[in-house]
């Protein structure tokens, strides 16, 4: 008999009944989804048909008109309601998000935080991001040039599993605030863990059809969204991504695509060790590794690289690896059988290939049926696959290096450009080494939350891991059309009555001269 957590158990029916409520779905199909705590079904998704997406894209179109004209300090206010229904509801969230996925309850604990401080960023500044700007006109005072940013109407969200709660709202929040209507297909494995954050967000006031799920397969469900939306937001891997940008090219409606990354940590020989080593803990192995985010390279200035080494294996050892509802765990399991593949097949490709396992390196069915060692590996080579490919999972080489510019080119040789972490006590010089490294984020002695964390600031990737960014006021603005109104007064910009177009000119060059002077 298994010794699993049984997940099914944790979750009353009558929950999950009512939350799948909120699946615009006629049809009779279902599909089950499973529990990585246990490998057993954790719940039955009605399945959405095309006729459902119609109706679901049609819902959000009327909606969205009125939602537009609530304004944004009206709309501010009912994401700020959301924010404050998230705190308080974050105990059943987190018990959905750990069933869905298998991680610690921390890490779904700070998806909740995560989303609530997006909540909360667009609440308060959208409004003034949104705002109608004054900006110089072609002739001083007589032509007036006003901005405004419209929103652009229903905006598509496709996200994965690995931050089902966030993934699936925080770029959606960001359109809502614009003034769109979303409709969101979260991933099939962790359709519960969105449709609670749906409850909340309903249940702020949020009209229902201005916020519309879905729920099916991504290869399907995925071209069926981008040929019904005007703008999609993906994110997921770097293979789907390309597909979902042609797709959008070919419609010629923009995408956001928040993809993959390789993600370096540089720790630099005048590092503050402790802290290095307690960020790269977290920035490997939060969320087991499962995180667009987190690093699977780090770079150790060669002066302190064995000191670093060790500590690093030592904390990573104490680390505790197990499943449950609870606080215990550090590490949770991996979200699918897929994935445990694809990190042990990352690690044992380097294994057998020569690579040093200093810690993790198996399985763990014991503890649950893809539980996987947060795994650190020394020696890895051009040839082994995890030396390039995104591994997905806690599996982190160590690299020492003898002098910054070899860092910072080893950490540029990467196809990829999401994030990256530097360590040094000299701020000034880890922010100067940051400026070189080209990723959409640079954490500074910290390794992942700084960015991700600061609202604020925009976040994105560079390369292979993306296009567009996500937070801070670009975040809001890339579901916006920008249209500039110019009215002009007065002196009209033809040739004037019984002027000879050869006398305008010279009027316009003397004009033109003037203006490069006074450098408007
Ligand atoms: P995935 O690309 O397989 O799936 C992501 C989403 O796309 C799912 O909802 C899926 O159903 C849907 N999908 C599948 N086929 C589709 C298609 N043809 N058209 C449209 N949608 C389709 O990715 P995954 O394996 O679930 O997620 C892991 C990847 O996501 C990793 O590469 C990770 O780095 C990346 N990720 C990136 C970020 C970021 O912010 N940059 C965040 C989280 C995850």
């Amino acid at each position: 008999m298994s010794t699993y957590v049984a997940a099914r158990q944790l979750l009353p029916s009558a929950t999950i009944e009512r939350l799948l409520t909120g699946v615009r779905a006629s049809a009779a199909e279902t599909r089950a989804t499973v529990s990585p705590l246990d490998g057993a079904p954790l719940a039955r998704i009605p399945q959405s048909t095309d006729a459902d997406l119609d109706a679901a894209f049609a819902a959000a179109r009327s909606a969205q008109p009125a939602w537009a004209a609530l304004g944004p300090a009206t709309r501010g206010r009912l994401l700020l309601a959301f924010h404050d229904l998230l705190l308080a509801h974050q105990a059943e969230l987190a018990d959905i998000i750990v069933a869905e996925t298998g991680k610690a309850r921390r890490d779904a604990v700070e998806e909740i935080f995560h989303v609530a401080m997006t909540a909360r960023y667009h609440g308060v500044h959208a409004a003034c991001v949104l705002r109608s700007e004054r900006r110089p006109g072609l002739f001083p005072l007589l032509t007036r040039v006003d901005v405004h940013h419209h929103p652009k109407g229903v905006v598509a969200v496709i996200s994965p599993w690995n931050y089902p709660l966030t993934m699936a709202f925080s770029d959606g929040l960001a359109a809502l605030a614009a003034g769109n209507a979303v409709v969101a297909k979260p991933d099939a494995q962790t359709m519960l863990s969105a449709l609670a954050g749906l409850e909340l967000l309903r249940r702020a006031g949020v009209p229902a059809d201005a916020w519309q799920v879905v729920a099916g397969p991504g290869s399907k469900l995925g071209p069926a969204l981008i040929d019904r939306a005007d703008h999609v937001c993906f994110t997921g891997s770097t293979a789907t991504g390309r597909s979902v940008g042609e797709r959008a090219g070919h419609n010629l409606i923009a995408a956001s695509l928040e993809l993959g990354g390789k993600n370096p940590m540089i720790v630099c020989a005048d590092a503050e060790l402790g802290a290095a080593v307690d960020g790269a803990v977290r920035g490997c192995f939060a969320n087991a590794g499962q995180l667009c985010v987190s690093f699977e390279r780090i770079y150790v200035a060669r002066a302190v690289y064995a000191d670093f080494r060790d500590s690093f294996v030592a904390a990573t050892l104490a680390l505790d690896l197990s499943v449950g509802l609870d606080w215990t765990p550090d590490v949770g399991t991996l979200a699918s059988e897929s994935q445990l593949k694809k990190v042990a097949a990352a690690a044992d490709d380097a294994r057998s290939r020569g690579a040093t396992v200093l810690a993790g390196g198996r399985a763990r069915p014991d503890l649950a049926p893809w539980s996987y060692e947060p795994t650190i590996l020394e020696g890895v080579t051009e040839e082994m696959a995890c030396f390039r490919e995104e591994t997905f999972g806690p599996v982190v080489a160590l690299y020492p290096f003898d002098d910054e510019d070899a860092a910072v080119a080893a950490a540029n040789d990467s196809a990829y450009g999401l994030n990256a972490s530097v360590w040094s006590t000299d701020h000034r010089r880890a922010r100067a080494l940051a400026a070189r490294l080209r990723v959409g984020t640079v954490n500074v002695n910290e390794a992942i939350g700084a960015t991700f964390a600061s609202l604020a600031a925009p976040m994105g990737g560079r390369g292979q891991s993306g296009l567009g960014r996500r937070q801070g006021p670009e975040g809001i603005l890339r579901f916006t059309e920008t249209q500039s109104v110019a009215t002009q007064r007065g002196l009209g910009l033809g040739t004037p009555p019984g002027m000879a177009k050869e006398q305008f000119a010279a009027v316009m060059t003397r004009g033109l001269r003037l203006l490069r002077v006074v450098r408007r």
